[in-house]
């Protein structure tokens, strides 16, 4: 037998919601006489009395995806607020799919490398963090020349270290210097009178407003004095970059990185 239920008239505001979400209660309550073409009608009554928070609607869109999480673990200042929304992104797709995740939600973000050249307000960051983590690092060598096919989360120290082991010359002004590809290419880091334009061949970007992956060559790049397209237009991200590098002398190598740690 079906229970005869009174639905209250449709009509907008809270009291129509609350006068609806009472009904499905009672629904419930009797549901082992509700007949099944019914329940559909109580889930779609309940989406509309009760619909999903904003972060059931982030677990959904970026599973993983983790909630009030301190910055100060991820700067090398150890200072900065809660992050309201974080995610770890360990590959390509991790951060694109974090992008548009943002994007759809209408949520700020902010991407964060090695955390060693931001600084973190107290009160936090109101929006979705994606640390970049990617962290592949692949090498070509022709003749006396290397490409290093480095991700964004790849740290400076890693590629410096791998020059030395391969003899390869032209990243030694980077001993020392803390952070990961990703943000010292938006900076244009540098030192000793060079910089990541220096060695940079192409940078492979994501680019949020049109939703496409694009490889930019150096010139494209817009390098200056610590500055790159990337600081003027936020909606390219950096996913990952080649660096080309010549064989050069081990032992002036290892000297010279040596002086500068
Ligand atoms: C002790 C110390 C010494 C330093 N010495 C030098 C030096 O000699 N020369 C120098 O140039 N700098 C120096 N720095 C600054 C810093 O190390 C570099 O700027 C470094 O390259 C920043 O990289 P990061 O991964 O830490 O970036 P983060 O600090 O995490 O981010 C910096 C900026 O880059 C953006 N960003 C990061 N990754 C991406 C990405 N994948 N796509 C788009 N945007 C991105 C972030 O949104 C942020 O705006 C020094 C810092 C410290 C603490």
């Amino acid at each position: 037998m079906l229970t005869r239920i009174k639905v209250p008239e449709r009509s907008e505001g809270f009291l129509y919601r609350a006068k609806l979400a009472i009904t499905v209660l009672i629904v419930i309550a009797n549901e082992s006489e509700v007949k099944l073409f019914f329940k559909c009608d109580i889930i779609k009554m309940m989406k509309i009395a009760c619909p999903p928070k904003p972060w059931r609607r982030w677990e959904e869109k970026l599973p993983g995806v983790q909630k009030n999480i301190p910055l100060s673990r991820f700067t090398t200042f150890r200072i900065g607020g809660k992050a309201r929304y974080f995610f770890d992104a360990k590959t390509k797709e991790d951060i694109i799919k974090a992008l548009k995740a943002a994007k759809e939600l209408g949520l700020p973000f902010f991407i964060l490398g090695a955390g060693s050249n931001v600084l973190v307000s107290d009160k936090g960051f109101d929006g979705l963090v994606i640390k970049i983590r990617n962290s592949k690092l692949e090498i070509k060598n022709f003749d006396d020349e290397f490409n290093f096919i480095c991700d964004a989360g790849v740290s400076l120290a890693k590629i410096v270290s791998e020059t030395l082991k391969l003899s390869a010359t032209g990243f030694e002004w980077a001993a020392g210097i803390p952070g990961a590809l990703g943000g010292a290419i938006y900076g244009n880091a540098g030192a000793f009178g060079k910089s990541m334009r220096d060695s940079i061949e192409t940078v492979e970007v994501y680019k949020l407003d049109n939703d496409d992956v694009l490889i930019l060559q150096n010139k494209d790049c817009e390098f200056n004095y610590r500055e790159s397209i990337f600081k003027k237009n936020k909606e390219l991200i950096i996913i990952s970059a080649v660096l080309n590098f010549k064989k050069g002398d081990r032992d002036r190598i290892e000297k010279e990185i040596k002086e500068k740690i």
